[in-house]
């Protein structure tokens, strides 16, 4: 089956918004096994909708439209999808007290007579409410076709299509899809692709799709079957043999656990707490580790040095160190840990300290070299990367980098 995603509304034109639902829907509809042809984004514009519908009308099966469906004049998106349809619009009474029902709740007094605009729904449609807004869903079944309309705001859209539009799609489908991740890190993306080639080459039902995201690479392992039994059957050899290839290098099979979470609860398990020390970064490895609820248990404290006076003062890197290594080298990282997890009096300390850019880089030490120490129970070692990115891509790869090193010294010690 096809899907077609139409994206409305005029500041998504003017670059005002980024197109956010365009791509969450995407990863979505390809996950549910929807072949996606054609995108597009339309302006608040009744002739331009109308010609956007009926074109994805006679090329696929399933058009989904985000945004436009609010209380204003230029709200258009229903107004527009009923009419290629046909459909007159009614006043839906569900619809109306849900919305009178989230103004008492959001305790706002703010409602405007165009806000029941919102519960005219076309004929014939199928409504999903919104828990986190006032536009509800709609579905439309017309000759074949299916169009689903769907609120712009992404924290209504993405809610409402987890709760009711991915199970309605699903069985719209013959075949269930099933799926199951796999999260690698500690190899990169090309030598993830080679080891799984012969998988990749062969594969029919299931079928592994890779995904490279900020140091780590992510496999959805994709199954077409009649039930969750059969699926099971179909995806847990694949699974086996992935094992097999990534072994410890795969540190979640949960869709919803991050390479942080994996890592705090690896120190939760082994009863460790966790600090840092950041030059380059300025806090967002800390701010990862914090991402993690209950990290708590884990993380008490963290440093920002960035000045060599803050190492000196606050971790106890020494001055002959800075001044013969200086700032940005292998043995003031090892002294940064040391420092930060004397300091903290944490088991487990990770330091990052590097040039970022754009400024800032020599010849001996150019734009992009970042050193990450990582001292666990006393034990330091530090590691050099040499990043090409600009100064955020380069701090996001260093964090991921600590992390990845923080994971791989506390599995060894769990081996040990
Ligand atoms: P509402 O339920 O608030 O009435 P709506 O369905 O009318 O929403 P729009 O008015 O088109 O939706 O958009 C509302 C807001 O949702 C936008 O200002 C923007 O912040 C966000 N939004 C809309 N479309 C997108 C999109 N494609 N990607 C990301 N955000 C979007």
């Amino acid at each position: 089956m096809t899907v077609e995603l139409i994206s409305v509304g005029t500041e998504l034109l003017l670059g005002n918004i980024v197109n956010t639902n365009a791509a969450y829907l995407s990863q979505k509809c390809a996950a549910l096994g929807l072949s996606c042809y054609h995108q597009s984004v339309v302006g608040d514009n009744e002739e331009r909708l109308t010609e956007a519908v009926r074109l994805a009308l006679q090329r696929s099966d399933i058009l989904i439209l985000s945004g436009g469906l609010g209380p204003t004049k230029d709200d258009l998106t229903k107004e527009v999808t009923a009419k290629v349809f046909g459909k007159e619009l009614y006043e839906d009474s569900h619809t109306k007290e849900r919305i009178e029902e989230y103004f008492r709740r959001v305790h706002s007094d703010q409602v405007t007579p165009n806000n029941w605009k919102q519960a005219q729904v076309p004929q014939g449609a199928k409504v999903i409410d919104n828990h986190n807004g006032t536009a509800p869903g709609l579905i439309l079944e017309e000759n074949g076709k299916t169009v689903i309309l769907l609120p712009g705001p992404p924290n209504e859209i993405v809610p409402m299509f987890e709760r009711d539009v991915a199970p309605y799609l699903n069985g719209m489908q013959p075949e269930g899809i099933y799926s199951k991740m796999v999260k690698i890190c500690s190899i990169g993306e090309s030598k993830a692709e080679t080891m799984i080639a012969d998988l990749m080459d062969a594969q029919t039902n299931p079928t592994i799709a890779p995904y490279a995201k900020t140091g780590e690479v992510h496999l959805r392992v994709t199954a077409k079957a009649a039930g969750g039994e059969e699926a099971e059957r179909l995806i847990a050899p694949v699974m086996d043999e992935l094992f097999r290839r990534f072994g410890d290098n795969i540190y979640t099979t949960e869709e919803e656990v991050t390479l942080e979470g994996a890592i705090v609860n690896l120190l939760k398990e082994e009863k460790m707490t966790v600090t840092t020390a950041e030059s380059c970064t300025g806090g967002l490895l800390a701010g990862r580790i914090m991402n993690v609820a209950g990290a708590s248990d884990v993380y008490r404290e963290g440093y920002i040095t960035y000045s060599n006076d803050a190492k000196e003062r606050l971790l106890g890197v020494s001055r002959d160190t800075l001044e013969e290594y200086g700032a940005v080298s292998r043995q003031t990282a090892c002294e940064m840990a040391e420092g930060a997890a004397r300091a903290a009096g944490a088991d487990a300390a990770l330091s990052v300290t590097g040039i970022a850019g754009p400024g800032g880089g020599t010849k001996d030490k150019p734009v992009g070299l970042v050193y990450v120490g990582c001292c666990v129970k006393g034990q330091t070692c530090a590691k050099e990367f040499y990043f090409t990115g600009n100064r955020d891509k380069n701090r996001e790869f260093a964090v991921a980098r600590a992390l990845t090193f923080l994971r791989e010294e506390l599995i060894k010690i769990r081996k040990r």
